[in-house]
């Protein structure tokens, strides 16, 4: 068998490699290493791809969110809502602008923000509400767009973990993740479900105005060289990540598709398993994993895993040469730099659940039966057992 990677990028390099060396080969011969012609190829790319207006690179998928909010107009005291069970990233930007973040918790089926959480957290402060599509699953976007709608809220979706999903509207059309709130973030670290080969992100909206303001925002708040409008930062995509992106964004269905066949496989071995709960997809269709839609790109493949000893699980797993992940093993509401007397427990069932069940085993496009089959029983004959 293979050596088991929790994301095998060596492996995806080896069916991009002729083409990935030769542009990297030529961005260097170009020297246009900043805001050359691949970066505004690629951005086009994935404008069309995505089916939105502006795709606006930056320098990694946190820049992205802060840049959003910047460009939002978001100002000091105002509340923003976001998930208790997600990155740091999320709430840190939040915090650095001087919003105020208010976490609330999650579904304990789809791990996305909870509807009714938010609701309950809006307050006449409130500015934005952040849904995060959390491990490659869309968040459920058309009541959150119409709850933001009732009380004049901006969505600004975190797609760092859902490119290349879809959401299916409650008439049957279909959006990517990303394409749907007034603005969204992307990362392409290099483990993301689109990587590059360092850091990159982008910020996409349908918003004419808004993109605008936004490409100011990135070059240090210019709109005519040297003129400073507004305070800006400095976010840039380099040419060589846009080349390595521009090389991968014709395969990401593909790398998708891959993600999505290695879970359904994962699901149908823990099928009837008692003390694993397989994660889900988000519409009516998918109750098991969706083989008609793709809301869920399994940027993770994550289990809850009940009357179990979770840490040990993943010792066990380590011990046999599999790698896996816990995220996220702390509900940001109980990390020191975002405690907040107003925040009560009582109003965190699920997340505070949720850190000790979770575990997410190895996903990526490269995996192949024997590993699959040598993960599944591994974990099965630990929870039997336990
Ligand atoms: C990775 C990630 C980010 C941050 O992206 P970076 O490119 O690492 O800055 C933000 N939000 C979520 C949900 C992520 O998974």
């Amino acid at each position: 068998m293979r050596k088991i990677q929790m994301v095998d990028l060596q492996g995806q390099y080896q069916g991009i490699k002729e083409r990935v060396d030769r542009s990297i080969r030529d961005v260097v011969a170009s020297a246009a290493f900043i805001n050359g012609p691949e970066v505004h190829a690629f951005q086009a790319e994935l404008e069309k791809y995505l089916g939105v207006k502006h795709v606006i690179p930056c320098a990694n998928g946190t820049d992205a969110l802060q840049i959003a909010m910047m460009g939002l107009g978001l100002k000091p005291g105002d509340e923003v809502i976001t998930a208790d069970f997600t990155f740091a990233a999320t709430v840190e930007v939040i915090a650095l602008l001087g919003l105020t973040p208010v976490l609330v918790d999650v579904d304990p089926v789809s791990f996305n923000i909870d509807l009714d959480a938010v609701e309950k957290a809006i307050t006449p402060k409130t500015k934005a509400i952040v849904p995060v599509h959390l491990f490659g699953l869309a968040a459920e976007m058309d009541a959150l767009m119409d709850l933001a709608k009732q009380h004049d809220l901006y969505v600004i979706e975190d797609n760092a973990q859902g490119i290349g999903a879809s959401y299916t509207h409650k008439d049957g059309s279909k959006s990517k993740t990303g394409t749907i709130g007034h603005v969204a973030s992307t990362s392409f670290f290099p483990s993301k479900n689109l990587g590059c080969y360092g850091d990159g992100g982008a910020i996409f909206t349908n918003d004419d105005e808004l993109a605008h303001t936004i490409r100011g925002i990135v070059n240090h708040g210019m709109y005519k060289r040297y003129h400073h409008d507004v305070v800006g930062v400095n976010s840039r995509l380099d040419s060589i990540q846009a080349t390595v992106l521009r090389a991968k964004l014709p395969n990401l269905d593909g790398y998708n598709a891959a993600r999505q066949t290695a879970a359904r496989k994962y699901t149908a071995a823990f099928k009837g398993i008692e003390n694993i709960i397989t994660p889900t997809g988000s519409c009516d269709d998918c109750p098991f994993i969706c083989d008609t839609c793709d809301c869920h790109v399994f940027h993770q493949y994550t289990l809850r895993v009940v009357n179990t000893d979770r840490d040990a699980l993943a010792k066990h797993l380590n011990e046999q040469g599999i790698p896996c992940g816990v995220y996220y093993p702390i509900p940001l509401h109980k990390q020191k730099a975002y405690v907040d007397e107003r925040y009560n427990e009582a109003d965190f069932p699920v997340t505070n659940q949720l850190v000790k069940e979770v575990i997410s085993l190895p996903m990526h496009t490269e995996l192949d039966d024997e590993q699959i089959n040598f993960i599944t029983n591994t974990v099965i004959h630990f929870v039997q057992g336990s």
